[in-house]
Order: C-alpha cells, then sequence, then structure tokens
C-alpha cells in the first residue's frame, strides 16, 4: 500500500470501481480456471469468488471464441474483469471493445510497432489501465541471453521495456509486476523495480505450487513485501481451488493488519496441558462465522498458562479448564461456559456483537 506509487482505477464504468496504488487499501485478485468460451461457467465462478472476497478477476482470453464470450461475462460480473492476453494483437482489440476493465498483456509480445501502437492507443482512449506481467517462465529470448538465467534484473529490465512502449504511446495508466516461482528471485526483482518505476505494483509468486507449499511460498513473498511498504495489490496463485487462492490472500492481508475481513479467530497449537478440543473448537467457530465482517478477535486457547492473557486481549474469548472454560468479554471474565455448548455460546456472543455495531 504504497503512497508513493501512482493511482489507477480499474472499473471506471462501474458502480465501485477500484483503486490500485497510491495509498489505497490493497485489493486482492484472483483468476478463474474455467474455459473462457464457458460464459455461464465462467460467471459462476467469478460469482462465487466475489462471494468470497475476490475485488477483481483476471480471465484469460487465448481464442476468439473466448473473445466472443467476453460481453456476457463482463455484464454478468459484480467486479472488474481484467483479459488476460498473450502475442495475438486481435484478441486484445476484442476484448477491449466488448468493454473489459482493465488489460494484461506485455506490449513487447504482440508484434510489430504498428499492433502494438493499435491496441496501446485502444486502451488509452478506452481509459483502460494496463498490467505489464513479467513472468519469470517467459522473459524474452535477448535478456535471458543477456542474463543467462531469470535473475531479478532480467525480470526488471523486461519490466521496464514493456512500459517503455506504453509511454512512448502516451498510455501510463499501468500496474506491474515480476514474478517468479522462487521467493528470493521475486522479492529481490520486486524490491528493484520499486526504486526504478514509481506504477503500482502487482505482487504474486507464479506457479507456486500446490495449496500447501503455494500457500506458504506466496505469504512468505507478498508478506516481506507488503511488510516492507512495496506492492499495492495481490494474487495468490496455487494448484487448488480458486477460492483458497482468495482466502490466502485475504488472510495474508489481515496478518498484516492491511485490510480487514471480518473476525480472526487466535487458537492455541495445544499441547500436553490442554484441557479441551481447541481445534474443534476454533475451526468449528471460524466455519460458522465466515459471513460475519465486522473485526472482531476470538481466542479459544485450551488451558490457564496463555488462556486468559491472551482472552482478555479479545473481544470474546475462551480459556480452557478440564471439560470446562473461562468466558472473557471486552477483557473482562463473565462466566464459565461447559465445553459442550462452547461452540453455540461463542457463535452467539459474537452474532450479538454485529448486531449491536450495526444498531450502533
Ligand atoms: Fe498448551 Fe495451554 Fe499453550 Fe494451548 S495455551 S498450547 S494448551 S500451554
Amino acid at each position: 500500500m504504497s503512497a508513493a506509487t501512482r493511482q489507477v482505477v480499474v472499473g471506471k464504468e462501474r458502480a465501485k470501481p477500484v483503486l490500485i496504488g497510491g495509498g489505497a487499501p490493497i485489493p486482492v485478485q484472483g483468476m478463474t480456471k474455467t474455459d473462457t468460451a464457458d460464459a455461464r461457467a465462467t460467471i459462476d465462478q467469478i460469482m462465487a469468488m466475489a462471494d468470497a472476497g475476490c475485488e477483481i478477476v483476471r480471465v484469460s482470453v487465448p481464442t476468439p471464441r473466448a473473445a466472443e464470450a467476453m460481453p456476457k461475462i463482463l455484464a454478468a460480473s459484480p467486479i472488474p474483469v481484467v483479459a488476460d492476453i498473450h502475442f495475438d494483437w486481435r484478441l486484445a482489440l476484442a476484448a477491449l471493445r466488448a468493454g473489459v476493465d482493465k488489460l494484461r498483456i506485455n506490449p513487447g509480445n504482440i508484434g510489430s510497432r504498428e499492433k502494438i501502437a493499435e491496441v496501446v492507443t485502444e486502451a488509452k482512449v478506452r481509459g483502460v489501465p494496463i498490467r505489464v506481467g513479467v513472468n519469470s517462465g517467459s522473459l524474452e529470448r535477448d535478456i535471458l541471453q543477456k542474463y543467462g538465467h531469470p535473475t531479478a534484473e532480467a525480470l526488471v529490465e523486461s519490466a521496464v521495456r514493456h512500459l517503455g512502449y506504453l509511454e512512448e504511446l502516451g498510455h501510463e495508466e499501468a500496474v506491474v509486476s515480476v514474478k517468479a516461482s522462487d521467493v528470493p528471485t521475486m522479492v529481490a526483482a520486486y524490491r528493484l523495480l520499486s526504486k526504478r518505476v514509481d506504477y503500482p505494483l502487482h505482487l504474486g509468486v507464479t506457479e507456486s505450487g500446490t495449496v500447501a507449499t503455494g500457500t506458504v511460498k506466496s505469504a512468505v513473498g507478498i508478506g516481506i513485501l507488503l511488510a516492507e511498504g512495496i506492492g499495492d495489490t495481490i494474487r495468490v496463485s496455487l494448484a487448488g481451488d480458486v477460492l483458497e487462492e482468495i482466502r490466502v490472500g485475504r488472510e495474508i492481508l489481515k496478518s498484516l493488519d492491511l485490510r480487514v475481513f471480518g473476525p480472526t479467530v487466535v487458537a492455541c497449537p495445544t499441547c500436553a496441558r490442554c484441557d479441551i478440543d481447541v481445534m474443534k473448537v476454533a475451526a468449528e467457530v471460524e466455519h460458522r462465522l465466515k459471513d460475519v465482517t465486522i473485526p472482531l478477535r476470538i481466542s479459544v486457547l485450551g488451558c490457564a498458562v496463555n488462556g486468559p492473557g491472551e482472552a482478555r486481549e479479545s473481544d470474546v474469548g475462551i480459556a480452557g479448564g478440564p471439560g470446562f472454560g473461562i468466558m472473557f468479554k471486552h477483557g473482562e471474565k463473565v462466566g464459565r461456559v461447559n465445553e459442550a455448548d462452547m461452540i453455540e455460546t461463542l457463535v452467539d456472543e459474537v452474532r450479538r456483537m454485529e448486531a449491536e455495531r450495526s444498531d450502533g
């Protein structure tokens, strides 16, 4: 959420445009995994992603049939849509004419100067921002030859080159990413890039892996940069469920206090001192309160060692004892709950707090 970057507006024609950069709240982006030509399936997935908290959605447009589906998708999407295009300038023009909210394209990859100019000018006239998305797996041959392999410097050189095409044509509403699949290279590339340009930065670890490893790599890579004040929007890519990508993205922002997305459940890892089924209570409470949007801290700890201290710091919390728990509310001890009633009691209490806040 760097205030030092310029600001780009995505979805100017939509009821709720999304701001990227210039100190705006960091939006979570996602990408559909459907065949874009299947408009119905793509719309259904976008709806589910938006419900899960995705704020900007990217769809691949690899074929004319996919481009033909774009008007339907754009009309139905509740959030701004980015068309992801490689090589074929005609698909970029089709997506722009369909009214896409943002284009992800690397201008240097779409052919002659004339073709680049046609696409970039059309985007500029329509006020559509462009994301230059450099990826360690698809660097230009001459840059790879110069650096030997996709180093941080190579990624940045490619990004600056693509941005140069836009600047030559007077289109400076751009967002830029330099994604690598290994975290040290990705972190080094973004650090370097943030010193070179003031465009908003889209952070991500590309091809990060399965849900478990990809979540860790994304959280480490994106988290390091965000903690240094680098990065204006994020996307987590996992070889897994599309909704999991959104959930992880939101948790990364929540964990750094950069965004507020409903309650945080603090739970201990349990140990030999544990007196209650912490895992079951915490997981069930988190699941039952998924729809709550107010920020709350809920703690579930297994014993009297750390439980009371943590519970006192929470809006509502339970510190376990043998078969029961001591309940705290806003730092005060308010009573004792049987283990069998803990889940219902915590859920009811949070619902009450939610109702009070919406009344107040
Ligand atoms: Fe163990 Fe208690 Fe710490 Fe939980 S809070 S890990 S039960 S010492």
